[in-house]
């Protein structure tokens, strides 16, 4: 299967789930999470139309950038970002979806203060309690939110969560319910309901979260086949 063919696959999936949910299919953005994938896959991904790529490694991006890899769409990024790399990443991203730590947002929000630049964030919500995962725990999202207010180069966009991943199916839909009712509780509560993104879902589990909610999925393998790690 092409790169095409699956995100059409992925596309009709996406349909299908925004059907039952009763939910119009363009609400929902589809990022490519295209790491470890070169830039040939990320622009033919392009070309066949998918909305977003998400980087999660920033050595990563920052070659495939310099090769043009992702001239004609948005680029996200998505993975664990160490405070000592927030440079290089800050204003190359429309958004940055993986804030977790009140040090990570203080961080970027100095480097974007340097540029002069607001850059666009989602908060990470660490919804399994996961010792060793970033993200804020469910208690504390509306403190870290309110902070990330008082901080005039981050805009908070809304949220992105990554269940545990030995979570059964019924567990992982759970958590997905639990991250939408935070979603819409702060966004009723702190932001005027002017968030936009609902992040959550990935190849195994995007069509339970757009039943739960979510109106942008990380879809990596589904689109460019499985990663090989060597
Ligand atoms: C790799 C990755 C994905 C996509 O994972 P797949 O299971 O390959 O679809 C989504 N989100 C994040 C943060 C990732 O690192």
């Amino acid at each position: 299967m092409s790169i095409a063919e699956n995100i059409a696959r992925v596309r009709a999936n996406i349909a299908d789930a925004c059907r039952e949910a009763g939910r119009d299919p363009k609400e929902i953005t589809l990022v490519g999470a295209s790491k470890m994938n070169d830039a040939a896959a990320c622009r033919e991904a392009i070309a066949a139309g998918i909305d977003v790529l998400g980087e999660n490694r920033v050595q990563e991006m920052m070659a495939k950038l310099a090769d043009n890899a992702y001239e004609g769409a948005p680029l996200h990024f998505i993975g664990h970002l160490q405070r000592n790399k927030v440079k290089q990443v800050v204003g190359k991203v429309a958004l940055i979806q993986s804030v977790g730590s009140l040090e990570l947002l203080d961080e970027i929000e100095k480097v974007a203060a340097r540029m002069d630049i607001v850059q666009d964030i989602l908060l990470e919500v660490n919804i399994g309690g996961e010792e060793a995962k970033s993200g804020f725990a469910p208690e504390k999202l509306a403190e870290a939110a309110g902070l990330a207010q008082t901080r005039s180069h981050v805009r908070v966009r809304g949220l992105m969560t990554i269940p545990p991943a030995d979570s059964d199916r019924d567990t992982n839909i759970q958590y997905f319910n639990k991250v939408r009712t935070l979603y819409v509780d702060i966004n009723e509560k702190l932001f005027h309901n002017e968030l936009e993104y609902l992040s959550m879902g990935m190849s195994g589990d995007y069509e339970d979260a757009i039943r739960s909610g979510a109106n942008m999925v990380r879809v990596g393998t589904a689109i460019f086949g499985a990663r090989h790690y060597t």
